[in-house]
This record gives structure tokens, sequence and C-alpha cells, in this order.
């Protein structure tokens, strides 16, 4: 998942969230990103790199991360009901089933999909060295199951 910072044609500045940079610009190819302000289709990018990502590392540079976000005045309680909303959209809870279910997938034995659940540091820590994709969700409530 990548955070863009956008703009249109009107200088107005929101932030548009993408599972890659092919999401983004096939998006704006096809019209369907306009700015929450003016509603102008004319969108571009703004140069700032993307500072939220799913890399394994996240979670050892997450504290810079933050800071920078606050430094740019984002609003982080904001930024964090986004990504909580968006991980309960685009998931599938397997609850304690996480670990095992993270395997499979990996290793091709389940559906390719993205899933959340439940899972020890320790465990995460295994599913990392791995080398399965995996990281915690910030400290927050949790995501409604209703938006499931
Ligand atoms: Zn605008």
């Amino acid at each position: 998942m990548i955070v863009y910072d956008l703009a249109c044609d009107q200088q107005h500045k929101f932030e548009g969230w993408f599972s890659s940079q092919d999401d983004f610009d096939k998006q704006v190819s096809n019209g369907q990103l306009s700015c929450p302000t003016c509603g102008s289709t004319t969108i571009s990018k703004q140069l700032s790199a993307p500072y939220l990502n799913t890399l394994p590392d996240q979670n050892a540079s997450s504290k810079t991360k933050q800071k920078e976000m606050a430094l740019a005045g984002v609003n982080l309680q904001q930024l964090h009901n986004q990504f909580i909303e968006y991980i309960a959209k685009n998931t599938e809870d397997v609850g304690p089933q996480f670990p095992d279910e993270a395997r499979k997938i990996y290793y091709g034995e389940s559906d390719n999909r993205s899933i959340r659940g439940e899972a020890s540091v320790e465990v995460m820590q295994e599913l990392k060295d791995e080398g399965i994709e995996v990281y915690a969700l910030p400290p927050g409530p949790t995501p409604p199951d209703k938006l499931n």
C-alpha cells in the first residue's frame, strides 16, 4: 500500500491510497481519481516520496516515519482511521488462523489474497524470517467487522 500526496490543477492538496504505482496510474488515466475539494480529475502526484508501505522493515522505522509525518502536518489520527478502514475493507479476517493461513498463501496452498488476524510478536517474526510479508497494525481501535 502506498500513500501519495496529490494535488489537482487548482492546487488543492490531498492524499490518495493505492495498492501500487500501477494502481495510481490506472485510476488517473481512467479518471477515477478526483479532487475532494473541487472534483477536478486533473490530478498530479507531489514530489514527496510515499511514506507508508508494507516493506518488512516498516516496524523498525515506524517511529521515524511518524515523526516525519507529524512534521509534515499530517493528521495521524485521520491517517490511522483511513488505514484501519482500508485494512478492514481489503483483507479477510482469519482470526487466530492467521499464521497458518499466511504460510499457506505464501507456499501456494491457499488462494492468494490479503488477510488479517491475530499473531504474537514471536510468530510474526517467524513469518518474516520465512520471507512472508507481514506487518502489525498500529495500536488503536480494531477494525470494525461491519465494514468487512
Ligand atoms: Zn481541486
